[in-house]
């Protein structure tokens, strides 16, 4: 499960981030990940917890915000939440998709004391 090994560098993302902070405790850390980013919000919540056991980041809160999937049609130039993985232009039909947004992993804020 590729889940533990992006938990360890988010766990490694995070210690570089408190260094330069100068920050001794986290509280919390707040993701965005895309609907397409192929993660499982469990599996990534549980590989933290695993990666940071017995750690300076034991404990941290992991909060993740679902980002939907946008695509934009080639067609016609609509843009429409994509549901379902239906790869279709919900307004003319269309099968040439652009990815607008969906596939990210990003680190939006951290909390600490
Ligand atoms: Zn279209």
């Amino acid at each position: 499960m590729h889940e533990m090994s992006i938990a360890q560098s988010l766990a490694d993302l995070l210690r570089e981030e408190m260094e330069k902070a100068g920050a001794r405790k986290l509280r919390s850390v707040r993701l965005e990940i895309g609907r397409m980013s192929a993660i499982v919000p469990d599996a990534l919540s549980f590989g933290f917890e695993v990666v940071t056991a017995d750690t300076d980041l034991e404990g941290a809160e992991l909060i993740m915000d679902i980002v939907p999937l946008r695509g934009a049609c080639r067609e016609c130039g609509g843009e429409f939440e994509i549901e379902d993985y239906v790869f279709e232009c919900a307004l003319c039909g269309g099968r040439e998709i652009d990815m607008l947004s969906g596939q990210e992993l990003a680190v939006k804020e951290i909390t600490v004391d």
